[in-house]
């Protein structure tokens, strides 16, 4: 029997990157995935289901509280129940100063990275406290802990979703709900891609172990922290960053 058999996981920004691998690692152990994403994610259904497994895709903006609303319900509707969510959708925004970021850039960087995790989190919450049982894991960054220059938006969006996460965590943590933040380093997906390779190699120097993570070892994590292996972590962040906030 695998793992997470009879359970069902809910992942946004699955159609790509680090939530794709997040996807496809829970149907490996035997969730019922709900793939949702702003674009579209029937590719990554179609190879869990080639694997065996069992998803469904369901567009949404995360930005959008009543889509939100209707992801969360659609899933309960589909699968019975919601076991896991992974908050993980998100934009790398404009890279400019401070002084020179838009207010656009900015008002869009927070309801994408920051106020989609408290939409997320209200309506995944109000199902989990019903069942008495559930995991949530938000994707945070390195950058939830430490600022980089030109990205002030996604910055304060990454950190804020650390204190959202030890809140909501403190007021569930005795409901039998988990909620944690994961702290990926630079990891390669198509976020980094138009990345020139000048600042991609600069980037690979600041992790010690020399290169840029892997979506599979966010997920690795991910997967754990959902797991009945966490019971006793709450209200975390770990990082998943090649050495990078050890320096
Ligand atoms: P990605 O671009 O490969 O995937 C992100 C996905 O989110 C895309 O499929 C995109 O369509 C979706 N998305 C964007 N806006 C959305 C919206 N409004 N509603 C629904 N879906 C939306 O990027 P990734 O690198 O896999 O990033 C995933 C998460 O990991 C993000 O929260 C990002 O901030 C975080 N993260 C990434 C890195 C990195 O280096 N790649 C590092 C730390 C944290």
């Amino acid at each position: 029997e695998k793992l997470f058999q009879g359970k069902t996981a809910l992942v946004t920004g699955a159609a790509s990157g680090i939530g794709k691998a997040v996807a496809l690692l829970y149907s490996q152990y035997g969730a019922q995935v709900m793939v949702s994403d702003l674009s579209d994610g029937q590719a990554v259904v179609e190879e869990i289901t080639a694997a065996g497994g069992t998803a469904q895709f369901y567009q949404a903006d995360v930005a959008d509280p009543r889509q939100c609303q209707q992801l969360v319900q659609e899933t309960i509707n589909r699968f019975g129940r919601l076991d896991f969510a992974c908050n993980n959708a998100g934009i790398g925004g404009e890279l400019n100063a401070t002084a020179d970021y838009s207010l656009e850039g900015w008002q869009k960087i927070m309801d994408v990275n920051l106020n989609s995790v408290f939409y997320c989190m209200k309506y995944e919450l109000e199902a989990m406290r019903v069942q008495g049982s559930g995991s949530i894991v938000n994707m945070g960054s390195i950058l939830s802990q430490v600022g980089t220059a030109h990205s002030p938006g996604y910055v304060a969006a990454k950190h804020a979703v650390v204190g959202l996460t030890q809140t909501a965590a403190l007021e569930y943590a005795s409901k039998g709900i988990r909620i944690n933040t994961v702290g990926p380093a630079y990891i390669d997906t198509p976020l980094l891609k138009n990345l020139p390779s000048e600042a991609r190699q600069m980037l690979i120097g600041m992790h010690p172990i020399g290169r840029l993570g892997r979506s599979e070892e966010v997920a690795e994590l991910v997967i754990w922290l959902s797991s009945d292996k966490a019971s006793f972590v709450t209200g975390a962040y770990y990082p998943v960053d090649g050495g990078y906030l050890a320096q």
